[in-house]
């Protein structure tokens, strides 16, 4: 008689619990999984699919105007926000099914409900106890927003995906991912956009370069960017809202959407009565294995409050599955992540930016390209692609590339395999570019940056 009812618990079913469980599941060992919500997670239901699905959407508005530049004469377009909606969600709808029977195809038992744990090794779920060997907690996070007067007048990510209609006039608070992302999606389709940050620049921690260039692309596209702006209160009115801000601006629009950052999900999980320890945000703190310091729970993903990005949790929760299930001890690496930003333009980013850099090496050579995209000649469409190539000067190696431009995601997954290989300037060099690409410039930059940058935006 096993001492447990499964080998690995897992609290919740989002990708990176999905992930860690299917792969435990593939070695045998007996799962269950977890969910309050439906299955999928941040991911699949609240973030990245329906955000680059709406994202998608909105790049048409370009091609139509593009196409006048190629010979096409194109009637004025319409577009219907519903319909777009209603698509998007018969998606979301398919994926979650698709996650529930990939959860049956790997015997992972999926169990509904909020789970609390009680002990080191026993969960409640809708009055049910259950034990487990162990715990993998992977329960995401949720959006956070400063406590003002009229903050319940406010939408986060998780409504604005889901719009009975399209705002004609929104005002976004903050300047992370969610809010550039959100930005290029409304503007895309027709609405008036202001985005408010409280910084100089938006994407704190991006290379200051694309930092600047992004928001000059934006504002060419008619976003109204008010840089150290901060929102005092926001009152209802008859036709929207009024959002004051701290300089005494009154703004009006039909919308308010805050993207302030995220928070993760840990109230109420039991976690401090068992001993397991979190910091001040109550993010679920770990060691280099991923576990708590409650031995046999571990905890992946948003929940950890660290890269807070979808392969990452993958990678975490495949990690202890193998540690633990495969005889095969996997600590994650958190080195050189390559990330994206979905904002119109993007970014695809990996490795140091320029700022990094310069603390961490003795002395580092910059490459960069500003240019007009062949498709532009035509278009006509005013905007410049921005790459930059970080190298340590000392070993010759890429240290950092960054891109802003179409395709600037799909085109540094690519590069984000030679850093992590470790590969030097002038491997870069000796490679053979795709002509004619945007891409090709990684592997033709020859002249350094006579002047270094300008350095931290703020
Ligand atoms: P971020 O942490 O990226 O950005 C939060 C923004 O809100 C920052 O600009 C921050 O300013 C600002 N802010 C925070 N508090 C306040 C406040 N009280 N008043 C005004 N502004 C404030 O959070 P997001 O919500 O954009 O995204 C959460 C996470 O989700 C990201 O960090 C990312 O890991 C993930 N994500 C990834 C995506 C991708 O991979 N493409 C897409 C979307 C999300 P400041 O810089 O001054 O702190």
């Amino acid at each position: 008689m096993p001492r447990y009812d499964f080998d690995l618990f897992t609290i919740g079913a989002g990708s990176g619990g999905v992930a860690g469980s299917r792969r435990a599941g593939s070695y045998g060992a007996r799962v269950a999984i977890c969910e309050e919500s439906r299955v999928g997670g941040t991911c699949v239901l609240r973030g990245c699919v329906p955000k680059k699905l709406l994202v998608y959407g909105a790049q048409f508005s370009d091609a139509f105007a593009d196409a006048a530049g190629f010979g096409w004469t194109v009637s004025p377009p319409s577009f219907d926000w519903p319909s777009l909606i209603a698509a998007k969600n018969k998606e979301l709808d398919r994926l979650e099914q698709i996650y529930r029977t990939m959860l049956k195809n790997s015997n992972v038992e999926l169990i509904e409900g909020r789970a609390i744990i009680t002990d080191a090794h026993t969960v409640e779920v809708a009055g049910r106890t259950y034990t487990a060997d162990k715990i993998m907690i992977a329960t995401g996070g949720h959006p956070t927003v400063p406590d003002i007067p009229g903050i319940e007048h406010v939408i986060s990510s998780n409504e604005a995906l889901d719009l009975p209609e399209l705002p004609r006039r929104i005002v976004i608070v903050g300047g992370g991912y969610i809010a550039v992302e959100f930005a290029g999606i409304f503007r895309g389709f027709g609405s008036e956009v202001v985005e408010i940050i409280r910084r100089e620049d938006l994407l704190y921690g991006f290379d200051d370069d694309l930092r600047v260039a992004l928001a000059q692309e934006m504002r060419n596209r008619g976003i109204e960017i008010r840089a150290r702006t901060q929102i005092a209160r926001i009152e209802k009115c008859d036709i929207g809202y009024s959002v004051f801000t701290t300089h005494g601006q009154e703004i009006s629009a039909d919308l308010v959407m805050y993207a302030t950052g995220r928070k993760p999900n840990t109230h109420g999980l039991g976690l401090t009565e068992i001993g397991v320890e979190m910091n001040q945000d109550g993010a679920v703190l770990v060691d280099e294995w991923q576990r708590t310091t409650v031995p046999n729970i571990y905890a992946v993903g948003d929940v950890t409050d660290r890269l807070n990005l979808t392969p990452v949790a993958i990678a975490e929760a495949r990690a202890i599955a193998e540690t633990l299930f495969n005889d095969n001890p996997v600590k994650m690496d958190h080195a050189d992540v390559p990330t994206a930003v979905f904002s119109n333009p993007p970014i695809g980013t990996v490795g140091l930016t320029e700022e990094e850099a310069r603390r961490e090496y003795r002395e580092i050579d910059v490459y960069s390209a500003r240019f007009r995209p062949m498709k532009n000649t035509l278009s006509g469409r005013d905007e410049r692609t921005l790459m930059k190539i970080i190298v340590d000067a000392d070993s010759d190696r890429v240290v950092g590339c960054h891109m802003l431009g179409p395709d600037a995601p799909e085109i540094v997954q690519g590069l984000a395999i030679a850093i992590k290989c470790g590969a030097t300037k002038k491997q870069f060099d000796q490679t053979v570019g795709i002509h004619p690409s945007a891409a090709e410039e990684f592997v033709t930059m020859r002249e350094k940056a006579v002047r270094p940058t300008k350095l931290a935006a703020d």
